[in-house]
């Protein structure tokens, strides 16, 4: 098997959405994380279909399936094809030269609120530039199965360029990496399930963080130049996103967590 270290790389990442409640229960079996392949860009690995067992939080490496920027299926184990959805992974990648990683979930808070057509607003921290930017909806539910349904999630997702709703079925995060694209998935539906609480409590026009109060907190200084920290620079690990893969902080502990028995 080709890119075994980007295979590992992408079941783990597709268990880290099962973890974070993105693909259990009902939607057990349903979303997908994918990545392009770093010695190989016109080329990606993602969960595929036709397990004995098809369920995220079970699969491991060898069970991701290599494609194209087409879609079609280069190297998946037998019986196995890609996933319905692949169309909307290769059609990111195409317009997208700059994206890393796709993922895409059937999240129920931002499926409730992409039906309602509420925009999301920030509120609370967490995602919150995310949902700063109104996210676009794609107006279609139905499953994203050929060339043109994808170029259409990747022409809605283009006034955003990091997240875009599908109406009644989902949501599309992308990524410089995995985590960025996985934990933009989990803050997403975060924003999305307080979103859905302001409405039904205060109404469409409910109170959020505005963009005054975001533009005081981007503007702070980082936490080590305050004297009380007593720092000469900045930690050795940076925050979010730095380093391999493994991470640090909230996402290492989750690959540690869904990967002991890989
Ligand atoms: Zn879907």
């Amino acid at each position: 098997m080709q890119h075994e270290e980007t295979r590992w790389q992408v079941a783990v990442a597709n268990r880290i959405l099962s973890a974070f409640g993105l693909a259990s229960e009902l939607t057990a079996s349903l979303g997908h994380a994918s990545m392009r392949v770093p010695e190989a860009p016109d080329s990606f690995l993602i969960k595929g279909r036709g397990y004995e067992l098809d369920i995220l939080s079970e699969l491991g490496p060898e069970d991701m399936v290599l494609c194209d920027l087409e879609g079609n299926k280069i190297e998946a184990p037998d019986g196995v094809s890609q996933c319905y959805e692949v169309k909307m992974h290769s059609c990111i990648y195409r317009a997208f030269p700059e994206v890393q990683s796709v993922v895409h979930a059937h999240p129920r808070f931002t499926i409730l609120m992409s039906v309602l057509e509420k925009r999301l607003r920030p509120m609370r921290n967490e995602g919150a530039r995310l949902v700063q930017k109104e996210i676009p909806i794609y107006p279609h539910s139905k499953l994203i199965l050929t060339d043109e349904d994808g170029s259409g999630v990747a022409d809605t997702l283009r006034a955003h360029g990091k997240a875009a709703l599908l109406k009644g079925h989902g949501a599309v995060t992308t990524g410089a990496n995995l985590e960025e694209s996985v934990m933009s998935m989990v803050q997403l539906e975060e924003q999305a399930q307080l979103n859905a609480w302001a409405f039904s409590l205060m109404g469409r026009d409910h109170p959020y963080t505005s963009d005054d109060l975001l533009a005081e907190a981007a503007a702070q200084p980082p936490f080590w130049q305050i004297p009380h920290f007593g720092m000469q620079g900045p930690p050795a690990r940076a925050p979010f996103g730095g380093g391999g893969f493994r991470g640090h902080g909230l996402w290492a502990y989750y690959v540690d967590k869904v990967s002991r028995d890989l």
